[in-house]
């Protein structure tokens, strides 16, 4: 029997198998490396776009701990780790900009399944010794996006 499957499902099945066995690859190595000598990416579809008070740089956002979405949380934490400040991606396509001048040794990022699918393939073929982590959105979208902050802290501390 034919089985029909939703070819979006299937591709998001795709992405979630490829960035899950990517994190199990990358674990080890990414706990060996000092937070200071990481770097956080997370998606600016997070912001709470009418009252974000995040400065805007080239590429990215810095958060000013406004504390109106879960993005505030992430950087305290991240600091409280010894990270640097976190970046606000505008889309995925600063990231090989930031890493070549910024050089860190593990990147860790949240974004959509396509997302880091497509970040953890860029990074491989850039440089594999890079230690790459990955957390999924758990609502997705261009916005109003969220993320679970619990499952944020535990990649952090790894
Ligand atoms: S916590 Fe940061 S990213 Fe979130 S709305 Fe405030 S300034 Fe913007």
């Amino acid at each position: 029997m034919k089985i029909c499957r939703h070819p979006r499902k299937s591709k998001e099945e795709a992405y979630r198998a490829f960035t899950s066995r990517q994190n199990k690859t990358f674990h080890k190595k990414f706990s060996e490396v000092p937070t200071s000598q990481r770097i956080i990416f997370v998606p600016h579809c997070m912001r709470k776009t009418q009252v974000c008070k995040a400065v805007e740089k080239d590429g990215y956002y810095c958060c000013a701990r406004c504390g109106a979405c879960k993005i505030g949380a992430i950087a305290k934490l991240a600091d409280s780790l010894g990270y640097p400040p976190l970046l606000i991606l505008k889309g995925g396509r600063a990231i090989l900009r930031i890493v070549k001048e910024a050089k860190p040794r593990a990147v860790v990022g949240v974004a959509c399944f396509f997302e880091g699918d497509q970040a953890f393939r860029m990074l491989r073929e850039y440089d594999p010794a890079i230690a790459v982590q990955f957390i999924p959105l758990t609502k997705d979208g261009c916005s109003d996006t969220d993320a679970d902050l619990g499952e944020i802290g535990e990649k952090l501390k790894i």
